[in-house]
C-alpha cells in the first residue's frame, strides 16, 4: 500500500493511493505519533466518499519525524570513492527534523558552503516506538519505506570532521513522495539523476547492513519513535549540485523524489 500526505482545499490530510492512482483520504493519520500502544497494523479507515487526483493536490512530507538517523557508509563502492574503510558496524549520525522538505520543493544553497552534494537513499519509516530490537523482529516496527536525499555540504564535512553542520542546513532533507508499506527493501533498484543524467545507479542488495540490521543496531542505542526515519546510506556516484539543477531519486517500488536547487 502507498500512503501520502497532502494539502487539499480542506487543509492537511493523509491518504491512501488506490488502484486508479487516485488518493482516498484517511479518517486519521496513518502514523500515530502520540501513542506507543497502537500497533502499526491497525485498521486504516478510508473515506471512500472522496478522492483526489495527484495533479490537484500539493504533496507534503509523508511523515513528521522526531529525528532522522542516518547511516554514514553502507554501500561498499561508496566507501571506496570516499577513501573510507569498510566498517564492521554502522556509522551513524543525525539530521535535525527541521531539515525536511517535500517532493517538488527547493533545496537552499547556503552561502556558508561551496559544495552541496546529493545522496540518494532508501529511508525506513518507524511505525511503532521501539528499543533494543533484534534484527529478526525489526520488520514488526517498520511502517514502510520512502526516498530521502541526504543533502551534504561536502566541503564543510571535511573542514569540521564532525558532520553536524554539513548535514543540518534547513532544506537538506527532501523526503517522499510516498511511503510503500509492502515492498522488498532488500532488492530495490535505486537511481539518482541530475538534470536527467544518471549519477547513481545501484540496488539496495549492495548494502553492507540491511534495513533490519540497521534498525536493530540503532534501537540498541536510542529509542525510536513512531514516525522517525532511518536513512540507510547512499550508493557510489555522489556529486555536486549547482543552482538551477533538478535532482531526482527513483526507487523501484516507491517512485521518484524530485527537488530543485
Ligand atoms: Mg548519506
Amino acid at each position: 500500500m502507498k500512503f501520502i500526505r497532502f494539502i487539499s482545499e480542506n487543509g492537511e490530510k493523509s491518504g491512501l493511493i488506490n488502484k486508479e492512482n487516485l488518493i482516498n483520504p484517511l479518517k486519521q493519520d496513518y502514523i500515530n505519533y502520540d501513542s506507543d500502544l497502537k500497533d502499526i497494523n491497525f485498521e486504516i479507515e478510508v473515506d471512500n466518499s472522496k478522492s483526489y487526483k495527484l495533479e490537484d493536490i500539493k504533496i507534503i512530507e509523508p511523515v513528521k519525524p522526531s529525528k532522522i538517523v542516518c547511516v554514514g557508509l553502507n554501500y561498499i563502492e561508496h566507501g571506496e570513492e570516499l577513501n573510507m574503510d569498510i566498517p564492521n558496524e554502522p556509522k551513524i549520525f543525525l539530521k535535525p527534523s527541521t531539515t525536511t522538505i517535500p517532493h517538488e520543493e527547493k533545496i537552499n544553497y547556503p552561502s556558508m558552503t561551496n559544495q552541496v552534494d546529493y545522496e540518494g537513499e532508501l529511508a525506513i519509516v518507524i511505525g511503532k516506538k521501539c528499543k533494543d530490537i533484534e534484527a529478526n523482529y525489526a520488520r514488526d516496527y517498520i511502517f514502510g519505506y520512502t526516498i530521502l536525499n541526504d543533502v551534504t555540504a561536502r566541503d564543510l564535512q571535511s573542514i569540521d570532521g564532525q558532520w553536524t553542520r554539513a548535514k543540518s542546513f534547513d532544506t537538506f532533507c527532501p523526503i517522499g513522495p510516498v511511503i510503500n508499506t509492502n515492498m522488498d527493501a532488500k532488492n530495490q533498484k535505486i537511481k539518482t539523476k541530475v538534470n536527467g543524467i544518471i549519477k547513481q545507479d545501484s540496488n539496495t542488495n549492495n548494502m553492507i547492513f540491511d534495513t533490519n540490521e540497521l534498525l536493530s543496531f540503532i534501537s540498541k542505542i536510542m529509542t525510536l519513535n513512531s514516525g522517525d526515519i532511518i536513512a540507510t546510506g547512499t550508493p557510489k556516484g555522489v556529486g555536486p549540485l549547482i543552482l538551477g539543477d533538478i535532482v531526482e531519486i527513483t526507487i523501484e517500488d516507491i517512485g521518484t523524489l524530485r527537488n530543485y536547487i
